[in-house]
């Protein structure tokens, strides 16, 4: 199983070295060409939706991208990544793959508040670390969405089927379980389609 992060902007290289912990493979997506080479799961990191959306555009990524996000490629989006994952930004439009069906409040925090820490439950996890920088929160999820985390009452983490996404950094803690949430939900599927 590799892992392909989207490498254009942001937090990517954090990934990265999550993944070098739990000895997975993975690699740097940052061209057009890059998505020809054959992954099992892709993480979208933190960093500015609005410079990613552009650059995924101007690089010729978008589409390709958005396919195999659609076809049912593994996604696990963080901050920005969750921002471009996201069906609908309250007042904004939204500029990324649009494939999960919940809205999502950007720089939902505030500026006093835009970065902060907070240790809450995570469905099936436990208590986890969880730092936020100028973070959205998900106002809104359909009936198809589960809420994995809250925190003060807001969604702060998500999954639709294939796709998994925090407001939140985890790739900025020691605490290595919801990338290994990532790898059980990637493992999950690549069996399903292998034995079905
Ligand atoms: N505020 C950023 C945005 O709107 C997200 C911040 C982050 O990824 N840490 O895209």
């Amino acid at each position: 199983m590799k892992i392909g992060i989207l490498a254009l902007q942001g937090a990517f290289a954090e990934h990265g070295k999550m993944l070098d912990k739990l000895n997975a493979e993975h690699f740097e997506i940052r061209n057009r060409m890059d998505l020809d080479k054959g992954f099992d799961g892709l993480i979208i990191p933190g960093g500015e939706s609005t410079v990613m959306g552009k650059l995924l555009r101007d690089l010729d990524m978008y589409d390709n991208l958005k396919d195999k996000v659609k076809n049912g490629l593994p996604v696990f989006g963080t901050c920005a990544g969750l921002l471009l994952l996201a069906g609908e930004v309250c007042g904004e439009p939204a500029l990324g793959f649009r494939t999960m069906d919940i809205m999502v409040k950007r720089n939902a925090y505030g500026r006093q508040l835009g970065s902060f820490y907070a240790e809450e439950e995570f469905s099936g996890i436990g208590k986890i670390p969880m730092t936020f920088i100028r973070a959205p929160y998900i106002s809104h999820i359909s009936e198809n969405v589960e809420c994995l985390a809250r925190v003060d009452g807001k969604i702060v983490a998500a999954r639709q089927g294939r796709q998994l996404v925090t407001a939140f950094h985890p790739e900025l803690s020691d605490d290595l379980r919801v990338h290994e949430y990532f790898l059980t939900m990637m493992r999950g599927y690549h069996n399903k389609d292998l034995f079905s």
